[in-house]
This record gives C-alpha cells, sequence and structure tokens, in this order.
C-alpha cells in the first residue's frame, strides 16, 4: 500500500490521554479514583436551555443552516458582544462553529502561511501547538512560569522575528487559572501594534473569574478591534461541552474566509445546538452565576488546602478551574525505591500510590506543575487533597 501523507504526522496525540487511560483502568478495576483531571464543568446543562432544544426537535425541521450560523444567533452573539464586552460588531463579522475549538482551527488556516510564527504563552493549552503546526505555522513559545503566568510584553516582543505574524492570548487561561489584568493587555497590544501582528484571543472562560475582572484585548483601541479575533463559546459558561458551540469575531474579510473554509469542512454547527444556543445568550443568566460561585467556594477549599500542604504551592488562579501546583520541591525525594525526578513522577505517584489524577505539567510545555481542576465536588477535593499530604510526608 502507498504511504499516509506526511503532512499531519508531527501531530501529537493528546498528552493528557496517558494519564486519562490509566485512572480508567484502575477505575474499571473498582478503585475509587479522586479525578483531578476534568476539562469541562461538572454540572448538567442549565435545564432551560435543554427544553429548548427538546422543543427544537419536536417541531421536526432539522435542516442545514447558513455555514457561519442562523441570523438569530449571530444577532444574540452581536448583543452578547455589545453587552459584556462594549463591543460593537455587524452580524457579517460572526462564524459560529462545532466549538471554539473549531473557530481557532479556522482562523489559524486563514491566517497562516507556512513557515509563519505564532506566539505562545507557555504553559499552554494543550491544543495551541498542534493547532499552529496544523495550519503549517510554528509555535513559538514565551515562558511566564516566573512572571505568575501572565505574559510579559517585553518577553514578547523579544520572541518576534520577520515572520511572526499572530500571537494567541488567552485569559481567563487554560491551565493557569491566570487573569491578564487590562494593563498587561495593554502592554501586549502596544508591542502587537507595533509589529503589525494578528491577535487570536480565546475568551472561552470569560464568566468564570474570581478575582480581576475580564478584559477584552479587542476593546482596547480601534487598531487592536481590528487586528484581532475574538474567540468565545458556551461549553465553559454554560456546561455545554457536549453541545459543541463556539464562535469568532473578526474583520469581515477574514470571517468570510473562514466561512468558505467551514462550508467545505464540516458546514453549519449542529442546528440543534444552534437554537438551544439562543435560550443559552439570551434567557435567564442566573444558573451561570450560581456555577461560578460554586466554582469560586472548591477553588478556595482546593487552594488553601494546597497551600497547607509542605512541599506544594499554587500560583493566583484567579479564573477557569484549575490550579497550576508548582512540585518542584518534591524532586530529588523518594518513595520507597523511586526518585522523583519531574512533574511526570509526581502525577505517576499520586496516582499508582493514592489514587488521585492530576495532569502533569508536560502537557502543558512545563515540567515543574501539576495541574488540578477544581471541576469536581468539594468531597472529593477534600479527600484527594487529604490522600496528597499523606503521600508527601510518606517521602524522605
Ligand atoms: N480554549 C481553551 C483554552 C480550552 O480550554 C478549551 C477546552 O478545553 C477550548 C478552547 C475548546 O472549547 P470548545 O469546547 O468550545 O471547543
Amino acid at each position: 500500500m502507498k504511504p499516509l501523507s506526511t503532512k499531519h504526522q508531527a501531530i501529537e496525540e493528546s498528552k493528557t490521554l496517558a494519564i486519562n487511560a490509566k485512572a480508567n483502568a484502575l477505575k474499571a478495576d473498582g478503585v475509587t479514583v479522586i479525578n483531578f483531571l476534568s476539562g469541562e464543568p461538572d454540572f448538567p446543562t442549565p435545564e432551560p436551555i435543554r427544553n429548548k432544544a427538546i422543543d427544537f426537535i419536536k417541531q421536526g425541521h432539522v435542516r442545514y443552516t447558513a455555514t457561519p450560523g442562523i441570523p438569530e444567533l449571530k444577532q444574540a452573539i452581536v448583543d452578547k458582544f455589545a453587552r459584556d464586552n462594549h463591543l460593537r460588531y455587524e452580524p457579517n463579522q460572526i462564524i459560529v462553529s462545532s466549538g471554539a475549538k473549531q473557530s481557532l482551527y479556522n482562523a489559524l488556516q486563514v491566517l497562516c502561511e507556512p513557515e509563519d510564527e505564532v506566539l505562545i504563552a507557555s504553559p499552554y493549552w494543550t491544543s495551541y501547538p498542534e493547532l499552529v503546526k496544523l495550519a503549517g505555522a510554528v509555535p513559538v513559545f514565551i515562558d511566564t512560569s516566573d512572571t505568575d503566568f501572565i505574559l510579559d510584553a517585553s518577553r514578547m516582543e523579544a520572541a518576534i522575528t520577520d515572520n511572526t505574524k499572530a500571537i494567541i492570548i488567552n485569559s481567563p487561561n487554560n491551565p493557569t487559572g491566570a487573569v491578564y489584568p487590562k494593563a498587561t493587555l495593554d502592554a501586549i497590544g502596544h508591542v502587537a501594534t507595533r509589529h503589525d501582528l494578528f491577535i487570536i484571543s480565546d475568551e472561552i472562560y470569560e464568566k468564570l473569574i474570581y478575582q480581576g475582572e475580564h478584559h477584552s484585548i479587542a476593546g482596547l483601541s480601534d487598531d487592536l478591534y481590528r487586528r484581532t479575533i475574538v474567540v468565545n463559546g458556551l461549553s465553559k459558561a454554560y456546561a455545554m461541552t457536549g453541545w459543541r458551540l463556539g464562535y469568532a469575531a473578526a474583520s469581515k474579510d477574514l470571517v468570510k474566509l473562514m466561512a468558505n473554509l467551514q462550508s467545505h469542512a464540516t458546514s453549519n454547527a449542529s442546528t440543534v445546538t444552534q437554537h438551544a444556543a439562543l435560550e443559552a445568550l439570551m434567557g435567564d443568566q442566573h444558573p451561570v452565576a450560581v456555577m461560578r460561585d460554586a466554582f469560586a467556594k472548591r477553588r478556595h477549599v482546593m487552594k488553601e488546602a494546597v497551600d497547607n500542604i509542605d512541599g506544594l504551592s499554587s500560583a493566583p488562579a484567579s479564573g477557569a478551574f484549575y490550579l497550576m501546583v508548582d512540585v518542584s520541591s518534591l524532586f530529588g525525594k523518594r518513595h520507597g525505591d523511586t526518585v522523583i525526578e519531574n512533574a511526570t513522577d509526581v502525577a505517576t505517584l499520586f496516582l499508582e500510590k493514592k489514587h488521585v489524577a492530576v495532569v502533569p505539567g508536560v502537557a502543558f510545555g512545563a515540567d515543574h506543575v501539576v495541574r488540578m481542576s477544581y471541576a469536581t465536588s468539594e468531597a472529593d477535593i477534600i479527600e484527594g487533597l487529604s490522600r496528597i499530604r499523606h503521600l508527601i510526608h510518606q517521602l524522605r
């Protein structure tokens, strides 16, 4: 047989898969695993949203729609940007996709030429480098691990070459929980303007902030409005991960190219989901506040427990539902015959000895940390961290 294409062979499988598979195997053996891996809210999708979808299905006309989305939903997104972000868009500047991930994919495909460089703050969401590579471009990382996971604009400027095309920013951030202050966004914006870079601003955790407030970089100046593609979606704010709905806002020309690409790849986002999304964006926002408040409480419980364990420390984590925990002070210690060399060894010990699953930082380009998700019950947070405390006491 002829060989498969070499085009995508550099794309890596998700680094979280291995630890997930191990945790699932333990569970299948009847072990009670405390799971701090989750990248999605553990709440059900609010009932009015589910009911809207059911009503739409009952009407029986589940058809294709225009590729960039039904007009009512594009208008609801325009209204959302005006209400929440003071951003003014026309409906032809909006494209609805099957998840924010597809919006990011579309944006990078239409922006990048082969060899273009795209800046990414590290630690990073695991898909960014692969999405950049899928577009034929080159990811370039800017370390934030010694700046409280906030991107430093002078480091950004130092990373720019003649080939730099764009920067991806993500605030509130997965995996670090960092929320960028307005002054940081201003500084990033000035560098982007000076070097004529596009900005892809992934704002999917916008509604999950516990300290500080959300600013969309697109709103900071007219120039930044023009050079920014804002990406957002319903997965995290409305507990709708499985429904697959994301959207992007940008210049009309860029959105047109994204729509052309999407029209041949997947067409419109699910028609049922688009109708449910109308309820999410236009209906009562109280369920979002209830989920946010629950996350705020769990964050407090998790952060306090982590910071009270000798050998662990965590960054501020002002948003999203993740805590980045520095485990580097455990390196060189032993558990029985095992010597801990890196964060992957720490995650393996937590799982194998105490049945607590965390994501090793290598999945995000940082090997001194593990990511703990608090998208799980308070009882599990308390139990999981008590198990971790016991394990750390056993280290020599
Ligand atoms: N961006 C970030 C930072 C994420 O963490 C995720 C999901 O984990 C996404 C985008 C993708 O979201 P969606 O479910 O809308 O594709």
